[in-house]
């Protein structure tokens, strides 16, 4: 079953692709995928996610031209992401699972999107909020009290980070965060949505470091090389530190604790 999981990823990552690329291009989301640079349309076979780009050396087969990482990396991450959901959810139900999935589908596309544009688009956060607030609806015990804690989870996570864009007037991190964190809270609640806050911090903190640091040691000096006022996207750190929080149950104030 894991690996039927891992492959619906696969595929649903070849979608999402599709999705990332096209969004707010004016191409619709049907029609068969051609080569960007002879464009040429690809045949079924050179769509198999993953084992085509392998196959194929990363080229394409008309052109020669070189196929983007982000073709493999996004089908790879969904199906690992779609095994992880189904094997840490499998007892908590169909539609814990199904609404997992979406939501992991829906933060790929946020994080490759805001890492291209350095803009999170409203409406895949405003379906990430809504998504939380429809978890309170399927998760065990009291509803009323299920709905209350969504909310404060989501506004308590929500409220660093808005202090932060309002105290820096939108120059430290975007509002865009600002909604994230609060689709985080309110899957999360208080307690792992603060915690994911933190550690999205001290991800940013050791990334940005070493984004610095390793091309000086290296002694390699490029063009558009990171340095202290380089605006690195925060989202990437938020979804990652969601995703870990989510799914290892992961709470760094537990681990000062234990
Ligand atoms: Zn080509």
């Amino acid at each position: 079953m894991l690996i039927i999981v891992f492959i619906l990823g696969l595929i649903i990552g070849s979608f999402l692709n599709v999705v990332i690329l096209r969004y707010n291009t004016g191409r619709s989301l049907g029609g068969r995928s051609g080569c960007f640079s002879c464009g040429k349309v690809l045949h079924w076979y050179e769509l198999l996610p993953v084992i085509s780009f392998l196959v194929q050396g990363g080229k394409c087969r008309g052109c020669g031209s070189k196929v983007s990482w982000q073709y493999p990396l996004v089908e790879f991450a969904t199906g690992l992401l779609f095994a992880l959901v189904y094997s840490v959810f499998a007892s908590a139900g169909g539609i814990l699972i199904a609404l997992y999935l979406i939501v992991a589908s829906l933060l790929v596309v946020i994080t490759v999107y805001d890492l291209r544009h350095k803009i999170i688009p409203d409406l895949f956060v405003f379906l990430f909020i809504f998504l939380g607030l429809l978890q309170a609806f399927f998760l065990p015990g009291s509803l009323l009290v299920n709905i209350e804690a969504t909310i404060i989870g989501g506004l308590a996570t929500a409220l660093p980070l808005f202090l932060l864009w309002a105290v820096s007037r939108g120059r430290w991190l975007g509002f865009g965060d600002v909604k994230l964190a609060l689709g985080m809270g309110l899957f999360l609640g208080v307690r792992n949505g603060l915690s994911s806050l933190m550690l999205a911090f001290w991800l940013g903190a050791i990334i940005g470091v070493a984004l610095i640091t390793i091309p000086k040691l290296l002694k390699k000096k490029k063009k558009g090389a990171y340095h202290m006022k380089s605006e690195l996207p925060f989202a990437p750190f938020l979804i990652v530190s969601f995703l870990i929080s989510l799914l290892l149950n992961f709470n760094v104030i537990n681990v000062f604790l234990f």
